[in-house]
């Protein structure tokens, strides 16, 4: 039986992917399927062995969904409606004869002795308390979630909780006046750190996001957590780009186009409003000619190009897709069969575990897998007690 608090099923599903969901990704490798997670990914590449990307797929087309793929490998349903992934959740629950009760949450939850299952209590009169031989908690962020202090007082360990895949709020002279610019391929990282990450960037009237920013916020969530969102940032606008090649680039400027404005004529595929921008920075945003340029501007426009810092004051929540890193540790987790390594008959499955993914259906992706996992071995072990010839 299906437990739901609210009074409707699948409510992120319906806004996932701006309300196309985006089911999965075209991505069949478990190892390479795995990176895309900053946290849980090792126990992932062996889950990803008993449930991945193309079991998904066939899943969904055995029950007349086909799923497509886009240019960058994230899938959607070819109606491009979120409506039709809770359609067919809904009828598959029916045809297996699922009872689905929604407005009933699950407030506390007690095991049986002798591990003979669990005594469940919920808000609703008509389900005050139920009796059940397993328990599967698929109940989102744990972030503000009771159960939290009930899985603590089992024994569970929670990795800390922090939202994850977040925009960056940052008022910067560099970039007033041009929210809206977006930059193909740029690569940011915590100024004090090595780490990078490459993707298109967006320039809002908040700050930065875009791909770049999105994939910096999940993989440094713990650390933009313990700094309180206020950090610095360093961009690298042309990452594809050697110090060397640029270097060139200017002399071939310098001897092609001598005459003309620096600041009008930019390197590709640098948006012209952004550049003239740096170029004041690296103050030769006049009308000065690159046959003017000197060595040292030359120096500063070239420090501008690869490392321009940012302060960071706070984070915008990203519409389109946000989770919360942190949740069960995984340690405490059998993946084999997604029950807990403490309280027999207690299993679990996505977004309230200690994992999270990178935008691009790798979230949804997790929660299949554990789902279906859980799903499997609960299924075997209940008939197998039921009917113990099995
Ligand atoms: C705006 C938005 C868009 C997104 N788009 C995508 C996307 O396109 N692709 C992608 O891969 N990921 C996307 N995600 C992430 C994805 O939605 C989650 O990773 C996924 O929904 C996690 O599934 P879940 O079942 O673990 O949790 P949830 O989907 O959060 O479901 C948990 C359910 O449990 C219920 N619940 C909680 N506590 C209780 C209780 N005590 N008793 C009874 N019921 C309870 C909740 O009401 C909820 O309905 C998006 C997230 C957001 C916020």
């Amino acid at each position: 039986m299906l437990f739901e608090q609210s009074n409707r099923f699948l409510q992120k599903v319906r806004i996932s992917g701006g309300g196309r969901c985006n089911v999965t990704h075209a991505c069949f490798e478990p190892q390479r399927l795995a990176q895309h997670y900053p946290r849980g990914r090792n126990p992932l590449r062996a889950a990803f062995h008993r449930w991945q990307p193309k079991d998904t797929m066939r899943w969904f087309a055995e029950r007349g969904v086909e799923l497509k793929t886009e240019p960058d490998g994230r899938m959607f349903p070819t109606s491009d409606s979120s409506e039709t992934i809770i359609d067919c959740f809904l009828s598959e629950a029916q045809r297996q004869r699922i009872a689905l009760q929604t407005r009933c949450a699950l407030q506390h939850c007690e095991p049986l002795p002798e591990q003979a299952g669990w005594q469940l209590h919920f808000d609703n009169p008509a389900f005050a308390l139920v009796k059940a031989r397993k328990l599967c908690l698929a109940v989102g962020s744990l972030k503000s979630n009771n159960l939290q202090r009930q899985l603590e007082a089992l024994g569970h360990t929670i990795a800390p909780l922090a939202p994850s895949l977040f925009a960056v709020n940052c008022s910067d002279r560099r970039l007033s006046g041009l929210a809206g610019v977006a930059v193909e391929n740029v690569s940011v990282g915590l100024a004090d750190s090595k780490r990078r990450y490459q993707g298109p960037l967006l320039i809002t009237h908040r700050g930065l996001s875009g791909p770049a920013v999105l994939r910096l916020s999940a993989w440094e969530a713990r650390v933009f957590a313990e700094r309180n969102y206020h950090t610095s940032i360093a961009v690298n606008w042309l990452p594809q780009q050697s110090s060397a090649s640029l270097e060139a680039w200017f002399e071939q400027q310098r001897i092609e186009n001598g005459n003309k404005a620096i600041h009008n004529t930019p390197p590709s595929p640098l948006p012209k409003r952004l550049w003239q921008k740096l170029c004041a920075t690296a103050n030769c945003g006049d009308a000065r000619p690159w046959n003017q340029l000197t060595k040292a501007m030359a120096r500063q426009l070239m420090e501008t190009l690869v490392s321009s810092q940012f302060s960071i004051s706070g984070k915008t929540t990203n519409k389109d897709e946000f989770v919360t890193c942190g949740g069960v540790a995984l340690k405490d987790v059998d993946f084999r069969t997604m029950e807990s390594k403490i309280t027999p008959n207690l299993y679990f499955a996505g977004e309230c575990l200690d994992i999270d993914g990178i935008t691009g259906g790798f979230n949804f992706q997790a929660a299949w897998t554990t789902a279906s996992i859980a799903a499997k071995n609960i299924a075997e072990s209940t008939a197998q007690v039921l009917n113990p010839q099995l």
